[in-house]
């Protein structure tokens, strides 16, 4: 097909020409057929009005002017994506917003890890357990994760499965964000709900300030009402090809491509080769992309990505979430700012501080601890403090419920009380309250570091 077309080719099937890594297997191709022709035929997710409005705000994030969180599981499930559990996610989110507001004095850009966050990477293509082997769980999009052969099927069914359940925690979260859920006044009577533990005593005098600048926003006379609503935007990593494929539709004003199955999507650390299939499919739509960057990358990897992903040097366009480990970011993240630093393009930098500290307990979780997660955050403020550049967000795996997946923090979850409520199928997540209390370690810091404003004591960091 490349030759009839010469050089040109098809934008949405182009990536079939490149190596694609990390596609499930499945065994009837006409069923995945019908799957994506049926899946081209649903309207889309997102539209393109509100990408480009995320690509905005994404760019403000690079200058120094915005700060993005981008929160929630490391792979949603189908039977967890309940109301409650969506609601949840949403309300933490909007909690740590309003005191990362606070603390960084800018607007801070809300975006879920959700509404289509159900396909995973996997380190190795098959599991073993007790002599028997099955094909990896790739996420409720591709496969079940019960341990037997038929459930370990990729079945192309999933995806419009993957594709129903955006759509309805989508839907969900536009009525919750729109419908006076995320009014400023209810979101802080949950702050000062989370305040009233003694355990986050530490944070007082910060809670006290949001409180009085709240009162004074009252007396001020500042429009509530129209604080009621938020915007709030999607985001998963673009793993499977023939779903994002097929979710790539052409904007009718513009003729410009968009994926339309998230506002953002990002490209994961293991399938950010800048000549493989997933940059290649991302490169021809409008969204902005993030990159998940791991210490293994070099200087001339991330201008290859600059070259492919935004050869027309469009700020917001293009993201890099550094997730180095916070035992390496403070060695191998300052050559890399640098050498983009002195390339000049435009990047917006995010913080990812989960990816690079997973841990394995004595007693077999997979778990991260709450300090080493705070760590990697202050080493990227740090890094960017030091070489002038900005720390434009992070991005955090967390869950609105109360688990025990991540140790530490205020709670003090110790490796026994992992198996209390450790519910992830995947990567641990920090829970409500650590998540909240990472949003005031960070805000607090954040404050501190403003010029001129000094009013409590500095941080725990930077
Ligand atoms: C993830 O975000 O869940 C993930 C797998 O991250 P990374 O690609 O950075 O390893
Ligand atoms: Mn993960």
């Amino acid at each position: 097909m490349e030759a009839a077309l010469g050089n040109e080719c098809d934008p949405l099937n182009c990536w079939r020409n490149y190596p694609a890594t990390q596609q499930p297997t499945y065994p009837d191709l006409d069923a995945l057929k019908r799957t994506v022709e049926d899946l081209r035929t649903r309207p889309p997710l997102v539209f393109a009005g509100e990408v480009d409005s995320l690509r905005d705000m994404m760019a403000k994030a690079g200058a120094g002017k915005a700060f993005v969180l981008t929160g929630g599981d490391c792979a949603e499930t189908f039977a967890e994506s309940t109301a409650d559990r969506v609601r949840l996610k949403v309300q933490t989110i909007l909690q740590m917003s309003v005191v990362l507001t606070y603390g960084a004095a800018m607007p801070v850009v809300k975006m879920g890890r959700l509404a289509g966050q159900y396909a995973k990477p996997r380190s190795s293509d098959t599991e073993t357990r007790e002599g028997v082997t099955l094909p990896s769980y790739r996420g409720d999009a591709v496969n079940s994760h019960e341990f037997i052969e038929s459930a370990r099927v990729p079945d192309p069914a999933r995806l419009l499965d993957m594709y129903q359940r955006s759509a309805s925690s989508f839907n969900l979260i536009r009525a919750f964000t729109m419908g006076g859920y995320a009014d400023m006044r209810r979101v802080h009577e949950w702050n000062r709900g989370f305040m009233a533990n003694p355990a986050y005593a530490r944070f007082d005098a910060l809670a006290g300030q949001i409180d009085s600048a709240m009162q004074f926003m009252e007396a001020a006379g500042v429009d509530f009402e129209a604080l009621r609503t938020v915007d709030f935007y999607s985001s998963h990593e673009a793993l499977l090809l023939e779903y994002e494929a097929a979710m790539t539709r052409t904007d009718s004003r513009s003729g410009d491509l968009y994926n339309t199955s998230a506002h953002f999507l990002w490209i994961g650390e293991r399938t950010r080769d800048p000549k493989g299939a997933h940059v290649e499919l991302l490169s021809h739509v409008r969204n902005p992309i993030g990159v998940k960057i791991g210490p293994s990358a070099s200087v001339e990897d991330l201008k290859e990505l600059m070259d492919k992903l935004n050869p027309h040097n469009e700020a917001g366009r293009l993201t890099f979430i550094t997730r180095m480990g916070a035992s390496r970011i403070r060695e191998v993240l300052p050559g890399l700012v640098e050498g983009v630093k002195s390339d000049g393009r435009f990047v917006t930098w995010m913080c990812d501080p989960m990816h690079g500290n997973t841990v394995t307990a004595d007693n077999g979780y997979k778990t991260r601890r709450f300090d080493t997660v705070l760590d990697e955050v202050a080493g990227f403020f740090e890094v960017h403090d030091a070489l002038g550049t900005v720390p434009g967000g992070m991005h955090v795996e967390l869950t609105g419920d109360d688990v025990t997946e991540v140790l530490g923090g205020a709670q003090e979850i110790d490796e026994k009380a992992l198996a209390e409520h450790y519910e992830t199928l995947v990567d641990p997540r920090l829970n409500h309250q650590q998540s909240l209390e990472l949003a005031f370690d960070v805000a607090q810091a954040l404050a501190a570091h403003r010029p001129g404003f000094q009013p409590f004591d500095k941080g725990s960091f930077f």
